[in-house]
């Protein structure tokens, strides 16, 4: 690695989480043997971040079950792992010029950076005690100061602040959490599905501040209170902002890599300059059923992942995975199969008040999506899995009866 370095072959994968992981794993299994360089700033070896918010948060598990490949898998296996962060990328002289001055050719790129946690720009943001969770380190920071009986404050409660809230309370901490919707995960999931979570975290004792924000942070030397727009004060001795992510490409600027929000690639992967990919949570992905998507989660990532370095070697196939993520939160499983930003019926088979059901997002009649709660199967093993019948359905664009969806006598892989 140095500015010097000009060797022919090379591929360099840029970024060193799930997708660049998996990525570096396709690359040897189909059979490219030449110099394979990983770039990442994280110090862990690619592995998967579910557990963060969730069993090791809590302290259940290590990581080391979720590595994407063996530790050692890399020197055995000829992938330059650099540790380093990318500050730029010269597209002409096909370089990642690094922060400190470095730089690594390449012939062929895979951006797989991923995304970082949006701040709150709020006074006192700063202040020791207020959190924010991607990584392990800030995941580390959490759970020393999430002591029992200690009080924290979550804001935001998507799926990283719904898991979160779980987890703290799961370990004794009583959790306020302030969200500006009507219910957690109302905006992706829908009103009904909103109020079954909303009632499952207050049964656990969480207390949800609902249409209302944090306008500042209080504290002599660390976090004390929190404020909100509607005039609350929820003391606290932590808090976790969970706001969402934006994808990580400041270091693409200007570089003639086309963005829009993210990295804009084509339904291979293929960015616009010749030669470049991208994958993962950054990659906006012009996907031959949902249309343009970027998706955050782990699944994406793991086969995006393996399909851009397929494109990387000369594939023209198109990715056309219909998107699958579960979330975990107190006992609870949820899954999700396909894509709906809007809806206009949503079918319910099995029963919310028993928490066992699956919804499903239909749109002019066309099944889009579904979500599963606590429906048990495994989609990957099962091909009567209803979540996998309903993927099937979802990537055929059928229009199913509504009236067979709600029946649960009904075979959801035979409809
Ligand atoms: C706490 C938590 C829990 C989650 N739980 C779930 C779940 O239950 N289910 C689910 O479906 N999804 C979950 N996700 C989402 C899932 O982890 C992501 O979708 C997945 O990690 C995306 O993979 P990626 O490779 O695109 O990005 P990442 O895994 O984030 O990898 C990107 C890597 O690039 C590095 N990088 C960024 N910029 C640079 C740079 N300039 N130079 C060098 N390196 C750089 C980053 O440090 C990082 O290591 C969770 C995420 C978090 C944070």
């Amino acid at each position: 690695m140095s500015g010097r370095d000009t060797s022919e072959d090379s591929i360099v994968i840029l970024g060193s989480g799930m997708a660049g992981g998996v990525a570096a794993r396709t690359f040897r299994e189909d059979g490219y043997g030449g110099r394979l360089v990983l770039i990442g700033r994280e110090p862990t070896p690619p592995f998967g971040r579910p557990p963060l918010s969730k069993t090791y948060l809590r302290g259940e598990e290590s990581l080391s079950g979720w590595f994407v490949n063996p530790e050692d898998w890399y020197e055995k296996n000829r992938v330059d792992r650099v540790a380093a962060t990318a500050a730029h990328v010269d597209i002409r002289a096909r370089r990642v010029e690094l922060a400190g001055g470095n730089a690594v050719s390449y012939s062929r790129l895979l951006i797989t950076t991923g995304g970082e946690n949006r701040r709150l720009d709020v006074p006192g943001a700063q202040l020791p005690g207020v959190f924010q969770l991607r990584t392990v380190a800030d995941c580390d920071a959490i759970k020393q100061a999430a002591l029992r009986g200690a009080r924290a404050l979550v804001v935001g409660m998507g799926f990283i602040g719904s898991e979160v809230a779980a987890s703290l309370t799961q370990l004794g901490v009583r959790v306020s959490a302030v969200l500006p919707g009507r219910a957690p995960l109302e905006s992706v999931l829908g009103p009904e599905m909103g109020e079954l979570m909303a009632g499952i975290h207050r049964e656990a004792g969480v207390e949800l501040v609902t249409g209302d924000e944090v306008v500042r942070f209080e504290g002599a030397r660390q976090i004390e209170q929190a404020v909100t727009r509607n005039g609350r004060r929820l003391e606290c001795d932590l808090a976790v902002v969970a706001v969402g992510i934006r994808p990580s490409v400041a270091f693409l600027e200007g570089s003639g890599v086309a963005l829009d929000n993210g990295v804009s690639v084509d339904p291979s992967c293929r960015t616009n300059v010749p030669g470049i990919f991208a994958a993962g949570d950054l990659a906006n992905h012009m996907h031959p059923l949902f249309g343009r998507i970027r998706v955050e989660h782990y699944n994406n990532a793991e086969k995006q992942g393996a399909a851009a370095a397929r494109s990387v070697l000369g594939s023209a196939a198109s990715f056309a995975y219909v998107h699958t993520f579960w979330s975990d939160q107190y006992e609870h499983k949820l899954e999700y199969v396909g894509h709906a930003r809007t809806w206009d019926r949503f079918v319910v088979r099995g029963s919310a008040m028993d928490r066992k059901l699956v919804g499903f997002y239909l749109a002019d009649g066309v099944l889009r999506a579904a979500v599963g709660v606590n429906r048990g199967g495994d989609p990957e093993l099962d091909e009567h899995d209803e979540m996998a019948a309903a993927g099937r359905l979802i990537a055929k664009q059928a229009r199913p009866d509504p009236a067979a969806l709600a029946d649960e006598g009904r075979d959801l892989s035979r409809l």
